[in-house]
């Protein structure tokens, strides 16, 4: 007979886990406690058991109102990022009916996907322009994208907007970014867990003497150029990196500049305009 999923769960305990990730594991691999599942939910515990984050292992986490697939092609999405889709929603302005939403580095497609799903339950059909330089993460969000129906998203791979087709430039009403802004040096101190992500969603060179200050600097200086008179920039930053990124912001014309924090009371959320 099946071990019922409370032994499972017992016994995926007396290995080493958590508790709460043995419930999630046994809910993932175990739930109809078929004999033959246990080899699954045996080799996954094994996984959790060696490091790799709960989320790959899983192969899909929630963001909003959205499952997303995740696997280590992309960054695992953050609930600091879940509050950045909010202040996008809330800085977008309500008379644009049809609006063109730039994501830059869109790893598993968290940021847009969700901008334009909420937009949707709202009667607003949004145009996504996804980017990121890595083709395994546009695969990734690709298949999120089809996972929620959204239609309205086409995939650029492009460093920043490098490759960004230049019909856009002066067009587009919201720029969005969770970029890579981790230092060399920090990265290092942070929790090995973050081993498992990919380096480059995460580290970026420093600038300016700034840690991990040079992709957000890149859309500071080249983003203004691609949004509308009026469009909005809501982009992502370390909790360090505030001042530099004000400063930055005023040299390069950007207006009504804010800085906002997260939840935790952290230095997070950088929005601009272009006058
Ligand atoms: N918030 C992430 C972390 O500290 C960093 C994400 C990023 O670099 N964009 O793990």
């Amino acid at each position: 007979m099946a071990a019922t999923n409370h032994a499972v769960t017992a016994e995926l305990v007396a290995l080493g886990l958590e508790r709460r990730e043995a419930r999630w594991l046994v809910e993932e691999f175990y739930l109809g406690g078929e004999p033959s599942a246990r080899a699954d939910l045996l080799a996954a515990a094994s996984r959790r058991l060696s490091g790799e984050p709960l989320q790959y292992i899983i192969g899909h986490w929630p963001f909003r109102s959205l499952d997303l697939d995740v696997d280590a092609r992309v960054l695992i999405p953050r609930p600091e990022t879940e509050e950045l889709v909010d202040v996008a929603l809330g800085e977008l302005d309500r008379d644009v009916v049809t609006p063109l939403i730039l994501d830059l580095g869109c790893g598993s497609g968290a940021i847009g996907l969700a901008l334009v799903s909420e937009l949707r339950q709202r009667g607003v059909v949004a145009t996504l322009v996804a980017v990121d330089e890595s083709a395994d993460a546009l695969t990734v969000a690709k298949a999120n994208a089809r996972k929620h129906q959204v239609l309205t998203a086409s995939f650029v791979q492009s460093s920043w907007f490098s490759t960004v087709d230049a019909s856009l430039r002066g067009n587009v009403d919201l720029i969005v970014s969770n970029p890579p802004y981790v230092g060399g040096d920090d990265f290092e101190l942070l929790d090995p867990v973050l081993r498992y992500e990919p380096l480059g969603a995460l580290v970026a060179p420093d600038r300016h003497g700034h840690t991990g200050f040079d992709d957000i600097a890149t859309i500071l200086e080249q983003g203004l150029e691609w949004l509308r008179p009026g469009g909005v920039l809501v982009m992502e930053h370390g909790d360090q990196q505030r001042d530099a990124i004000v400063a930055h912001a005023a040299t390069q014309g950007w207006q009504n500049v804010r800085d906002l924090d997260d939840l935790s009371g952290h230095p997070r959320i950088f929005v601009g305009r272009r006058s």
